[in-house]
């Protein structure tokens, strides 16, 4: 008795809650750093009902921070003048009397309040209506998905293992430091991935995209996360620099503003690591490239 009068306060709860806030549309990309995020999201923030703003559990730390480092917002703007966070603050301000609020509390009620405030300044201010979230944390995107305010499509964005793990090769040489880095980072794209899978894998809002498959064919598979997102992916759009509404605290424009046919895989890693670190490499994390379809022999670079 006392479990379902608890079950019924929590629905009730719930439809109140949902009553009150309408749901509001996030995309929300998954996986690891290094993964091409900065152009997926630069790509479906060409889309007309579709606003970019990037890794937000940062929100106040990058607000907090933007004086002293003079960042700049993905539209080319200071962020502390860009127009549009000034217009999102200003917005948040006026509903809770505070600019910044914490999106990083996990306290459950905190956390879906405040980050609803957060979505909403930014859905007003845009005037579009879904959002893309880059943040890529897993215990941000459980709070959301349990919080019950959001109507979240999730894309996993996976690149090679062997791609990823290259660049930190690259950073811990030029630090003098061993290739030890190389090896934990294959580790961890594998953990991460397969475990993003496994959590979030029979979500309805679930999609997989790998970055090299959204490289070579960026039409086809923008096409199959808007289609989840129940939109029609509008091509022109796509190719028109003018287009893009992206407003992220740490992105660049350089995608958008160099024109997506230019965009290349990076393959540098296909030629410089050596025969053997490519087949320790492969066989380190070869559950989670069979999972993903990556192939176990080295390819060519494309010319
Ligand atoms: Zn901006």
């Amino acid at each position: 008795m006392t479990y379902l009068t608890g079950l019924i306060s929590f629905a009730k709860d719930m439809i109140n809650k949902i009553n009150k806030h309408k749901p509001i549309n996030v995309i929300y990309v998954m996986g690891s750093g290094r993964s091409g995020s900065t152009l997926l999201s630069s790509m479906l923030g060409t889309q007309k009902n579709i606003i970019s703003a990037g890794e937000l559990y940062n929100y106040n730390n990058f607000f907090e921070s933007a004086d002293h480092l003079g960042r700049l917002c993905s539209c080319g703007e200071k962020l502390y003048e860009c127009t549009f966070w000034t217009g999102v603050r200003r917005h948040i301000c006026d509903k809770t009397g505070a600019e910044l609020l914490d999106l990083k509390n996990i306290e459950p009620d905190i956390f879906s309040s405040n980050n609803y405030d957060v979505y909403n300044a930014i859905k007003d201010i845009s005037k579009k209506n879904i959002i893309v979230d880059s943040s890529k944390r897993h215990y941000r995107l459980k709070l959301l998905l349990s919080s019950g305010l959001f109507r979240i499509t999730i894309i996993h964005l996976i690149r090679d293992a062997r791609a990823y793990s290259y660049s930190s090769l690259v950073t811990a040489r030029e630090k003098g430091k061993s290739d030890m880095a190389f090896y934990m980072k294959l580790l961890e794209w594998q953990k991460k991935n397969i475990g993003i899978k496994a959590i979030y894998g029979s979500n309805p809002g679930y999609i997989q995209i790998r970055y090299e498959d959204l490289v070579a064919d960026h039409i086809g598979q923008l096409s199959k996360v808007l289609r989840l997102c129940s939109e029609t992916l509008d091509e022109t759009r796509l190719f028109d620099p003018e287009a893009s509404d992206s407003h992220e605290f740490s992105g660049n424009r350089r995608f958008i503003t160099k024109g997506l046919d230019e965009i290349k895989l990076d393959t540098r890693y296909l030629e410089n690591l050596s025969g053997a670190q490519w087949a320790v490499a492969t066989s380190l994390v070869a559950p989670g490239l069979a999972m993903f379809g990556y192939p176990v022999i080295r390819r060519r670079a494309p010319v």
